[in-house]
């Protein structure tokens, strides 16, 4: 069984993260808070490239006051990004939030503590310890020096200890730094301690491309390894390509089900525009809801092997292409034909 499996699982919201539920996607909405007409735009934009649960920030009381005018027009989990107040935590949480994401170690004593454990204990509030290598205490870097895994295991140790010393145990745990062998390196050991969910994230990545590739490397060798049970991937872009990246990683890892496109990386061989073909039938098949494998390769050496191993495939030869599908050739067509032929016949099959 791996890692994830064996964790405790919560609730945010009715969406089950931990144990035996599935890994889920979440992104953080970029909006005003308190701009409740654009916030809740984004969260459908989010909604709609496949997010399950999203991360607002509430960093006063008019955002905190916002919660019930957005949770009115959504139908996603919402979880309240707070950080040192911990009245803004009772606010969202007595305002419908879904999860609070707060370190406990940073709200100013023993009794803003225990205030807002019972707040979310009373209404089922799972909340996420979000330990970053970026603001460790600093008696944990005078004692490691730097920022190590195991002083962000430490970091962690403390702010679970003071939850569990007002009873509440409803918890989620991150580790990010932004570094991805520091991060993998931390949710290892987490791992290993703690039996709370983990939520996984290689944070302050950059833009889109540097950030994907850190994402996919940090959040996908933890995946690979069993560990994680909900991912945000951290992009310097439109927060809706971080559902999309975050969706991908899944697929990649094995642990999302969909459409999965295959093609050759060209070579002397290749006798037709692969790459303009490969590009045009990706956004095609973008939206097409089924779990199918679909090959788009260059020639007829390696071409139709690859392709009869996928559900739908092209082979490419000179200025046209063969059209298959589980292995049978159902005819070669012209270049400027291949991608209507191809997406025509996944359409097709699909209504049946
Ligand atoms: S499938 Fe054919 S064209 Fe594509 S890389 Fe392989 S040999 Fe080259």
């Amino acid at each position: 069984m791996d890692k994830r499996n064996e964790t405790k699982k919560i609730i945010v919201g009715g969406v089950p993260v931990g144990g035996d539920a599935e890994v889920t996607v979440q992104s953080m909405c970029n909006t005003k808070t308190h701009d409740v007409e654009a916030t809740v735009a984004q969260i459908k934009q989010f909604k709609a490239a496949g997010c399950d649960i999203v991360r607002i920030a509430i960093p006063d009381m008019a955002a905190a006051e916002a919660v019930p005018a957005i949770k009115e027009q959504v139908d996603i989990p919402l979880v309240a990004d707070i950080h040192f107040d911990y009245r803004l935590a009772l606010e969202a949480a007595a305002r419908g939030i879904d999860k609070i994401r707060i370190n406990p170690g940073n709200i100013g004593g023993d009794e803003n503590v225990k205030a807002v454990a019972e707040a979310c204990r009373k209404r089922n509030i799972p909340i996420r310890i979000g330990v970053n290598a970026g603001s460790l205490e600093k008696r944990l870097l005078a004692k490691y020096g730097h920022p190590t895994p195991e002083a962000m295991v430490e970091s962690a140790r403390g702010h679970i200890e003071l939850l569990n010393r007002f009873d509440f145990d409803d918890i989620c745990l991150s580790m990010k730094a932004s570094r991805v062998p520091l991060t993998v390196a931390a949710y290892r050991l987490a791992s290993e301690e703690f039996n709370y969910p983990l939520h996984l994230g290689v944070t302050e990545t950059g833009t889109a491309w540097n950030g994907t590739i850190q994402s996919a490397v940090g959040i996908g060798t933890l995946l690979c390894e069993g560990i994680g049970n909900t991912i945000r991937v951290s992009l310097t872009a439109d927060p809706v390509e971080e559902v999309k990246t975050g969706i991908a990683i899944l697929k990649a890892a094995g642990l999302r089900q969909g459409i999965r496109l295959v093609s050759c990386p060209t070579c002397g061989r290749t006798q037709i525009d692969l790459i303009g073909l490969a590009h045009e039938v990706e956004k095609r098949i973008e939206g097409i809801d089924r779990n199918i494998t679909v090959a788009v390769m260059g020639c007829v050496v390696n071409g139709p092997g690859e392709a009869r191993e996928a559900d739908y495939g092209i082979a490419g030869g000179k200025n046209c292409g063969l059209l298959m599908r589980h292995g049978e050739v159902l005819g070669t067509y012209p270049y400027d034909a291949l991608c209507d032929a191809l997406i025509d016949l996944i359409k097709k099959d699909t209504e049946v």
